[in-house]
């Protein structure tokens, strides 16, 4: 679908006073402490419905080489790319009973990656494996992340249904220690923590959500035992059910054309709409993708990367809307800027970003027989200011007579949860059953969320390090006076919409690190300068991000309309100058990482 009406100056002043409006209208005092961890009290929506409470088992006291916080693909990437380099013993442990991570917990119905397999999925190329659908099914990801698992031999030292409860650096073995909440204590040499970003499921902090006497869940926790069923849907235990769901965020989008189908009634409770673009999800055959050919899969990978940071590409090899839409994603990096001044650049954006959403406002009023609800589905704000949906299943929903959309925008959210139902401008929706599609936490896993202490040389706790001086990193990577911790994630480096081809790159260079420090008997540990150097490479050229955010409808990109720090958190010249600069730095700089160990580990 195309919109082939550029919008004159008088039509984006219009829409920029429409967006403010529509901003101001949502933003609440309280920010990000509107909402309520899923612990505690309320831990019940965080338990693991997918595995029986693990039996009693003997506690752990043994010495690893690499201890790996995380079995999602940051985890089994990392474990991948140690065992390529030959280090033997390799424990990942994880909360989930199984790997996967975040496709380990998130089994709701319509789960779907939105980014294509073929690019999504690592290791296709090493592991043989081709998909056969341009976005898999999330449970074709989850059975991809345990192929790797096996083909890397990841089980053997796992341990699952296990949180790792802090990290302790012993000056004199030079190992750091281990404890879990099952008793363990075990010793590991190196430590790769990769806790994920988006994983602590939240709950917003409505009154009375802990009255509701129906039956309740958070879509990251389905429960298939009430609904009956499965990811593809035929939730029988819903046929007699009035159904409300809170969210319409990229999961609600993909689940609420499930529950139509299946549930007697869906009451929608939106607050804020997402923006809807097209899926066009279709079989692929292995020709069409080029598999057989040796390094498809990362030839692949390397251009969506590519066109998804601006960087010059002969051809698209994806061709979707993610890469039709990169330059409003990215906005800002400067491989995007090539030509013209500043000023020039935020012009012509501004006019193709509103391009943009008249086009997917035009999809709603399209899609949408009722006008009054197709108002309601719109989404003003710009392209960038959420994370982009895609599905041509999620607008045909609202023309079901048994779906009712219940904007709450007004309210700003929901205002009330009693005992049958909840309130909305002062009128009770009963239901049986209550769903969150309400997100998570942001940033706040393992590491850095406090409830994953690391204590390094002298008993230093990290994140109090880090309160008084700001994170400091070489790389986003590793820190002076954590020697032989390794973090994965997305902190002082560069990301991408593909987070696992970055996740993977990531990998690789630990593993790197690793095996650099086991050749030379060395410690993996940046110094001070080295930390303020890349501090510097940050800062140099960051592009400003904060007016961007600030004019922005709230949401976790931008701290709920507060905005975000202009901090120099990210690598500005975006993911692909990134991963070149690590291949160059592991090539010629390697042993400015390395420090002279005092004891040998006695392995
Ligand atoms: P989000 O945080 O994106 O969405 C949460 C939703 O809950 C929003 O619609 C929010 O409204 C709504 N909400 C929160 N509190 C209230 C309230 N009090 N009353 C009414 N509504 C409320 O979570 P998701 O799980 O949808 O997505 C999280 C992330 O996970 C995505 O951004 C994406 O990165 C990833 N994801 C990726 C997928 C993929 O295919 N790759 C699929 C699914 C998720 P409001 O917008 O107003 O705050």
């Amino acid at each position: 679908m195309t919109h082939p009406h550029t919008p004159t100056a008088d039509e984006i002043a219009a829409l920029r006073a429409r967006y403010r409006t529509e901003r101001d209208r949502r933003v609440r005092p309280d920010g990000p402490r509107q909402y309520r961890a899923a612990e505690a009290d309320f831990g019940y929506w965080a338990a693991d419905p997918y595995t029986p409470e693990p039996a009693g088992r003997e506690p752990v006291r043994d010495t690893v080489d690499v201890a790996v916080v995380g079995g999602g693909f940051g985890g089994i990437l990392a474990g991948a790319r140690l065992r390529q380099q030959g280090v033997a013993r390799i424990r990942i442990v994880d909360k989930g009973g199984d790997f996967g991570g975040t496709w380990y917990w998130n089994r709701y119905p319509g789960i779907h990656c939105d980014i294509e397999s073929h690019v999504y999925l690592p290791l296709l190329d090493e592991t043989g494996y081709v998909p056969e659908w341009k976005y898999a099914p999330g449970e074709e990801i989850r059975r991809h992340a345990m192929r790797i698992a096996d083909t890397y031999d990841l089980y053997t030292d796992a341990l699952l249904s296990t949180a790792v409860t802090s990290l302790e650096w012993d000056e004199t073995s030079e190992t750091w220690l281990v404890r879990t909440d099952r008793g363990d204590a075990f010793r590991a040499v190196y430590v790769i923590t990769a806790t994920g970003t988006l994983s602590e499921p939240k709950l917003p902090g409505i009154p009375g959500i802990e009255t509701f006497a129906g039956h309740t869940f958070h879509t990251s926790r389905w429960d298939y035992g009430y609904t009956a069923g499965t990811p593809e849907g035929g939730m029988t235990g819903l046929a007699d059910k009035r159904v409300g769901i809170v969210g319409t965020g990229a999961t609600g989008i993909q689940v609420i054309p499930m529950l139509a189908r299946d549930a007697a009634h869906v009451l929608v409770f939106q607050r804020t709409p997402s923006s809807v673009d097209v899926r066009d999800n279709r079989r692929t055959t292995a020709e069409e993708v080029g598999a057989g050919r040796p390094g498809w899969a990362r030839e692949r990978r390397d251009n969506f990367l590519r066109i998804v940071s601006g960087e010059p590409a002969a051809e698209d090899l994806v061709a979707d809307r993610w890469t039709a839409s990169a330059e409003l994603l990215e906005k800002l990096l400067p491989s995007f800027r090539r030509e013209g001044d500043r000023d020039a650049f935020e012009a012509a954006y501004e006019i193709a970003d509103a391009a943009k959403m008249n086009e997917l406002r035009a999809r709603v009023e399209e899609s949408v027989t009722d006008p009054a609800t197709a108002e309601k589905l719109k989404p003003w704000y710009r392209y960038a200011c959420k994370r982009p949906g895609f599905s041509d299943l999620y607008y045909p929903a609202f023309n079901r007579d048994n779906v009712t959309l219940v904007d709450t925008a007004d309210t700003h959210g929901i205002e009330r949860v009693t005992g049958t139902g909840v309130v909305v401008g002062g009128r009770e929706y009963a239901l049986d059953c209550l769903i969150f599609a309400t997100g998570f936490s942001v940033g706040v896993s393992g590491v850095l969320s406090g409830k994953l202490p690391v204590h390094g040389r002298g008993g230093r706790q990290l994140l109090h390090t880090w309160a008084e001086q700001g994170p400091r990193t070489l790389h986003g990577l590793t820190s002076n006076g954590f020697p032989n911790l390794i973090q994965l994630g997305s902190l002082q480096n560069a990301s991408s919409v593909n987070f696992t081809h970055v996740l993977d790159e990531q990998a690789v260079h630990a593993a790197a690190l690793v095996a650099a420090a086991e050749d030379k008997g060395a410690l993996v540990e940046p110094s001070r300068e080295a930390e303020d150097a890349w501090l510097a490479t940050l800062a140099d050229g960051a592009p400003d991000h904060a007016w961007f955010h600030a004019e922005c409808t709230p949401g976790y990109y931008n701290a709920e309309g507060r905005g975000r720090p202009n901090g120099p958190s990210s690598y500005p010249h975006g993911a692909v100058a990134f991963h070149a600069l690590l291949r160059r730095w592991r090539d010629e700089r390697m042993a400015e990482i390395l420090q002279a160990r005092t004891v040998a580990t006695g392995r």
